[in-house]
């Protein structure tokens, strides 16, 4: 997949809202170099966007966290939503994407072995489905092997994180490990060097922008979207004026706070 020939970078999460989704592809198809990708690789991706990439014949990558895939392990964010609910939960996950990755580790063994709830469940991809997905034309993609935030990982962590990625991508002959998007767009200069040591091409952020002009293939710039932001929005966001647009608006309201 040769990404320089993508003006627009679009990245999802999860698929919930079928109909609308497919009103958004129907746009995309009739643009040049458009590109999805998707973050995480939540199971609604198999289930509920794959059939309607394939439909459409839109160019996709899906970033998968290879440590879940067939497991019934939770994305470690929906635990702490699930021990702590929503609003103290949507804080204490702010707080765990600012310190250093092995006390975000310690704090969630300590979350599940406390529990007084059951342990949460998620139902992950499982190999066969990936393996239809990439034989069906959908680039499967390297999101590290545990999601940690790799500004706050030690260079032996994200080296561990790479290495075990790679070894899953080989084992189960998968072919995008080379393109890897930064889990929550975190990076720092020791992940980018590390990153090229171990034979990464390209690297996407989680900056709501449109790359001009030449890219550094290490920090390619996405737009963010969901399944249901509104047609007009979505149009808004494909022309590049809402990135532009976001930092204005997001200014007035911090004085209009004042
Ligand atoms: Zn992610």
């Amino acid at each position: 997949m040769k990404i320089d020939s993508y003006h627009k970078i679009l990245t999802y999460h999860d698929f919930e809202n079928v109909s609308n989704f497919e009103k958004q592809l129907q746009i995309i198809s009739r643009l040049p170099k458009v590109l999805v990708t998707t973050d995480d690789g939540d199971l609604s991706f198999y289930t509920n966007a794959f059939p309607l990439l394939v439909k459409y014949n839109i160019p996709a990558i899906l970033f998968i966290i290879p440590s879940l895939i067939g497991t019934n392990q939770p994305f470690w964010w929906n635990e702490v939503y699930h021990y702590l609910g929503k609003a103290a939960g949507s804080e204490k996950i702010k707080e765990l994407k600012s310190i250093p990755n092995q006390e975000r580790v310690d704090y969630l063994n300590q979350l599940r072995n406390n529990a007084e709830k059951p342990l949460l469940k998620q139902q992950q991809l499982t190999v066969e489905q990936i393996h239809e997905m990439q034989n069906k034309g959908i680039v499967i993609a390297n999101h590290s092997f545990t999601h940690p935030m790799f500004d706050q990982c030690t260079e032996a962590e994200i080296r561990s994180e790479l290495q075990n990625t790679r070894a899953f991508f080989e084992e189960n002959k998968l072919n995008g490990y080379s393109f890897f998007a930064y889990p929550n767009g975190s990076h720092n200069a020791v992940s980018e060097k590390v990153l090229k040591e171990e034979g990464i091409e390209y690297a996407f952020l989680f900056d709501h922008k449109i790359s001009h002009g030449k890219r550094n293939p290490l920090r390619i710039s996405r737009l963010s979207l969901n399944d249901y932001t509104p047609i007009w929005k979505f149009k808004l966001i494909l022309s590049g004026w809402h990135s532009k647009l976001l930092p204005i608006t997001k200014s007035i309201h911090q004085i209009l706070k004042k």
